[in-house]
């Protein structure tokens, strides 16, 4: 038997018709595409204002802007995410203060938010660990006691639902990853979406260098009359990018109904396994499926004795605050701590066989 992998691309087979015919058609940036990519995505989702772009660091990046977060002010985050969560921070020249997480789903602590606000405090970012939605009920009434924005890393909530509230429907501002191991991948890409058409209108200028590519007028001179009154990036979409995420949303049911089919096999194989805990999992909200972890003991034990039965396990992220550039190790985050220590994802993905399937559930079954 060939290794489990942790992470594996699903690409459905129109994603390679789709992009040959973009780079058939002379035109390989932003351009129809892209549109065809974000209609798509709001018809399946039904998610007002998309703004499809190239990371969803990028749509962070323009959520902040868009926000008012400007240097020396602070953001509370949290810690247990990808990096990428965290730098567009950095980059505002603002400050990410990291509040406590909930041992028991990963995600980030509403009881702990409170406690970290200041007068410079701006906006909340909130990131969905695996995919199942975080305390959104009470983030929102924190943020809107204390007039601060929320913007919610969505990257691994695609489809995930709240209170039978899609994820992308509840914050002033929601990313999206289409990055290459994400359930639905456009080789690398994000999308940020906004609930209202002046954020949106802002947001499609500024991941474009602040130029309104709608409305801006073609001179005799072969140039175009427009001003530009925002700071905008390079952080639009490409066509090529767009054609293999559109094809990939196309196939999202399916791709997601098998999601669902593992974590649920793998659910109920895992409920009584000494030494082995299940995340939350409340019938008020519906996880995206994005990873699957678990609280193991001996985590070194597991790790290796799933190692050298060919099936690859992963913490995915460190803790951001580990890193000098975040500040280093907070003594301050106890149920991080404890995260820390027992958490490890399982491989799910597309291109798992039951037959893989089964054989990680009896390996884990067999002890360690
Ligand atoms: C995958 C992931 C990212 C990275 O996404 P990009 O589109 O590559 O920027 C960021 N945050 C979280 C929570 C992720 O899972």
């Amino acid at each position: 038997m060939s290794k489990i992998v942790m992470f594996s691309p699903y690409l459905s087979k129109n994603a390679i018709v789709y992009a040959e015919e973009v780079m058939k058609s002379r035109w390989i940036g932003q351009g129809q595409k892209v549109n065809d990519f974000e209609n798509k995505f709001k018809s399946i989702f039904n998610i007002p204002f998309p703004v499809a772009v190239n990371s969803v660091s990028s749509a962070i990046k323009i959520a902040l802007d868009i926000a008012g977060v400007n240097p020396g002010d602070e953001v509370i985050t949290t810690a247990q995410t990808c990096t990428w969560t965290n730098h567009p921070i950095l980059e505002q020249y603002a400050k990410p203060v990291f509040a406590d997480i909930q041992y028991e789903t990963g995600n980030i602590d509403p009881n702990d938010i409170e406690k970290r606000i200041t007068k410079k405090t701006k906006a909340i970012i909130v990131a969905h660990w695996a995919g199942y939605p975080a305390d959104m009920d009470e983030i929102s009434r924190i943020a809107q006691k204390h007039d601060m924005k929320v913007i919610e890393d969505a990257s691994d909530a695609l489809g995930a639902k709240y209170k039978n509230k899609i994820i992308g429907t509840i914050s002033d501002f929601t990313c999206f990853s289409f990055q290459a191991i994400k359930q639905i991948t456009a080789g690398e890409g994000g999308i940020l979406i906004v609930l209202n058409k002046k954020d949106f209108k802002s947001a499609m200028r500024r991941r474009w260098y602040g130029i309104d590519r709608i409305n801006r007028k073609p001179t005799v001179e072969g140039y175009y009359d427009f001003d530009v009154t925002e700071r905008g990036y390079g952080y639009h979409m490409t066509n090529i990018n767009a054609a293999i995420g559109l094809a990939n949303l196309e196939e999202c049911k399916k791709i997601k109904s098998r999601r669902r089919e593992v974590v649920k096999k793998y659910m109920e194989s895992f409920k009584k396994i000494k030494g082995l805990s299940l995340l939350e999992s409340k019938s008020d909200r519906e996880s995206a499926n994005e990873l699957f972890t678990v609280h193991v003991k001996n985590r070194e034990k597991f790790c290796k004795k799933m190692a050298s039965n060919g099936i690859e396990t992963s913490i995915i992220h460190m803790r951001n605050d580990a890193y000098a550039i975040f500040g280093g190790l907070r003594k301050d985050l106890p149920a991080l701590d404890r995260f820390s220590k027992t958490n490890i994802s399982l491989p799910l993905h597309n291109n798992l066989s039951d037959r893989d399937v089964d054989y990680i559930i009896k390996t884990i079954k067999n002890g360690w």
